[in-house]
């Protein structure tokens, strides 16, 4: 059945796809081990790096987000190592699922979902235990939409033998992230959320330091072997079969990056931040993070009443509006509304966004919320 309105995915992964990148993506497949697909390996590294802000290779692997966070996890540390799982939230969780079955030991800081980490905290931890190895963290936590302190954090690991593993899966092309400069030891990303990609490509990027430890841990998980994957980065190939369509979507979508400048991209996503914010407050809904500089810049999340679940009004505004919008995960999954904005998104989307939320509501706001919104996106705009 055809539909009258177009489907909008305001979601955290994916994301809508540019019309560039999906028509590359169709282009006759090129073989893996020829020159013109290893001129492309050759620009995307050259694109990568200056995306994550590191010298360091970042390399491209086949597996969506999480396999990223498994490759690190198995390559930096060996079992019975400890290490400190600093989570607020079902991302932070997934770390501790992870390093426990690499047979890490982890030493949990557990915050309450919406909230994030005191920096000073995790120095007191790394302190009172000098056993501990590694920290991992999230820099924004996708289930929540709170951006951590990871420059804070990487500043006290940074100091001493501790290496920091950053999943900054919904940050990277989202918000800045300057990889070497903060000193984070591992970071990581996934395709499908900022990169105005498909799901299935995780990058991965180690600190030398990172490097040094990494050439000294048995991976003992044969697919995700990162010192083969650099070897093989470095003769512009990758160590499998290359995911070949996603890496030629990608040399586009990091071209379009490259010719609208992050500095602006990072703006428009601030703007869409500070419109979704000003608009989900104008409806009279409560937002879910509430402290200034700890809200994500991908995604805006609502604390749902207790008597108006998140579900029924999601259905609605996909069956009604053809908007896709998300409801909490884990124990949130009724708590909180999840309203994203990343990647190939942009004010008139949003509008869609917000419209639709509005919509699916028991008791409709008054219209004034969109004028709201709009105003509060141009004025961020204009910073
Ligand atoms: C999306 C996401 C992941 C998981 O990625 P998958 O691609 O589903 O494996 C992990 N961490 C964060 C913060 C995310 O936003």
């Amino acid at each position: 059945m055809s539909s009258i309105q177009a489907t909008r995915m305001l979601t955290p992964g994916p994301t809508p796809i540019p019309d560039r990148v999906r028509l590359a993506m169709a282009a006759p497949l090129l073989h893996h081990r020829k020159d013109a697909f290893k001129t492309i390996l050759a620009e995307n590294q050259v694109m990568l790096k200056s995306l994550f802000c590191t010298e360091s290779p970042v390399l491209p692997l086949a597996c969506s987000g999480t396999g990223g966070m498994t490759a690190a996890a198995f390559n930096l540390f060996e079992p019975g190592e400890k290490v400190l799982v600093a989570t607020a939230g079902h991302f932070g969780n997934r770390w501790v699922d992870i390093v426990t079955q690499r047979g890490l030991e982890p030493v949990v800081l557990r915050k309450e979902p919406g909230t994030s980490f005191d920096p000073e905290e995790i120095r007191a931890m790394l302190d009172h235990d000098p056993a501990i190895r590694g920290v991992f963290m999230q820099i924004s936590e996708t289930s929540t939409g709170v951006l951590h302190p990871v420059q804070k954090v990487a500043a006290v690991t940074r100091e001493r033998n501790v290496l920091l593993v950053a999943d900054g899966i919904s940050a990277v092309s989202i918000s800045p992230v300057r990889m070497d400069e903060w000193g984070i030891d591992c970071l990581i990303t996934g395709s499908q959320k900022g990169l105005m990609l498909p799901p299935g490509l995780a990058f991965v990027a180690l600190s030398p330091r990172a490097w040094k430890r990494a050439s000294e841990v048995r991976p003992q998980c044969y697919y995700f072997d990162l010192t083969a994957e650099r070897a093989s980065c470095e003769k512009n190939q990758t160590h499998y079969t290359s995911p070949i369509s996603l890496l030629v979507g990608l040399h586009e979508a990091l071209t379009m990056l490259q010719e609208m400048g992050m500095d602006n991209v990072f703006k428009k996503q601030w703007a869409l931040t500070q419109m979704a914010r000003t608009g989900i407050a104008a409806m009279g809904m409560e937002l879910f993070v509430k402290e200034e500089g700890r809200y994500t810049w991908g995604l805006t999340s609502v604390r749902m009443p207790d008597d108006l679940p998140a579900g029924p009004v999601v259905a609605r505004a996909f069956k009604e509006c053809g908007v896709i919008l998300t409801a909490g995960q884990g124990n949130l999954k009724d708590k909180v509304l999840r309203l994203a904005h990343m990647g190939w998104i942009d004010w008139g989307d949003l509008a869609a966004g917000l419209h639709a939320l509005a919509w699916s509501l028991p008791e409709k706001p008054s219209g004034d919320y969109l004028e709201k919104a709009l105003d509060a996106y141009h004025k961020a705009l204009g910073e």
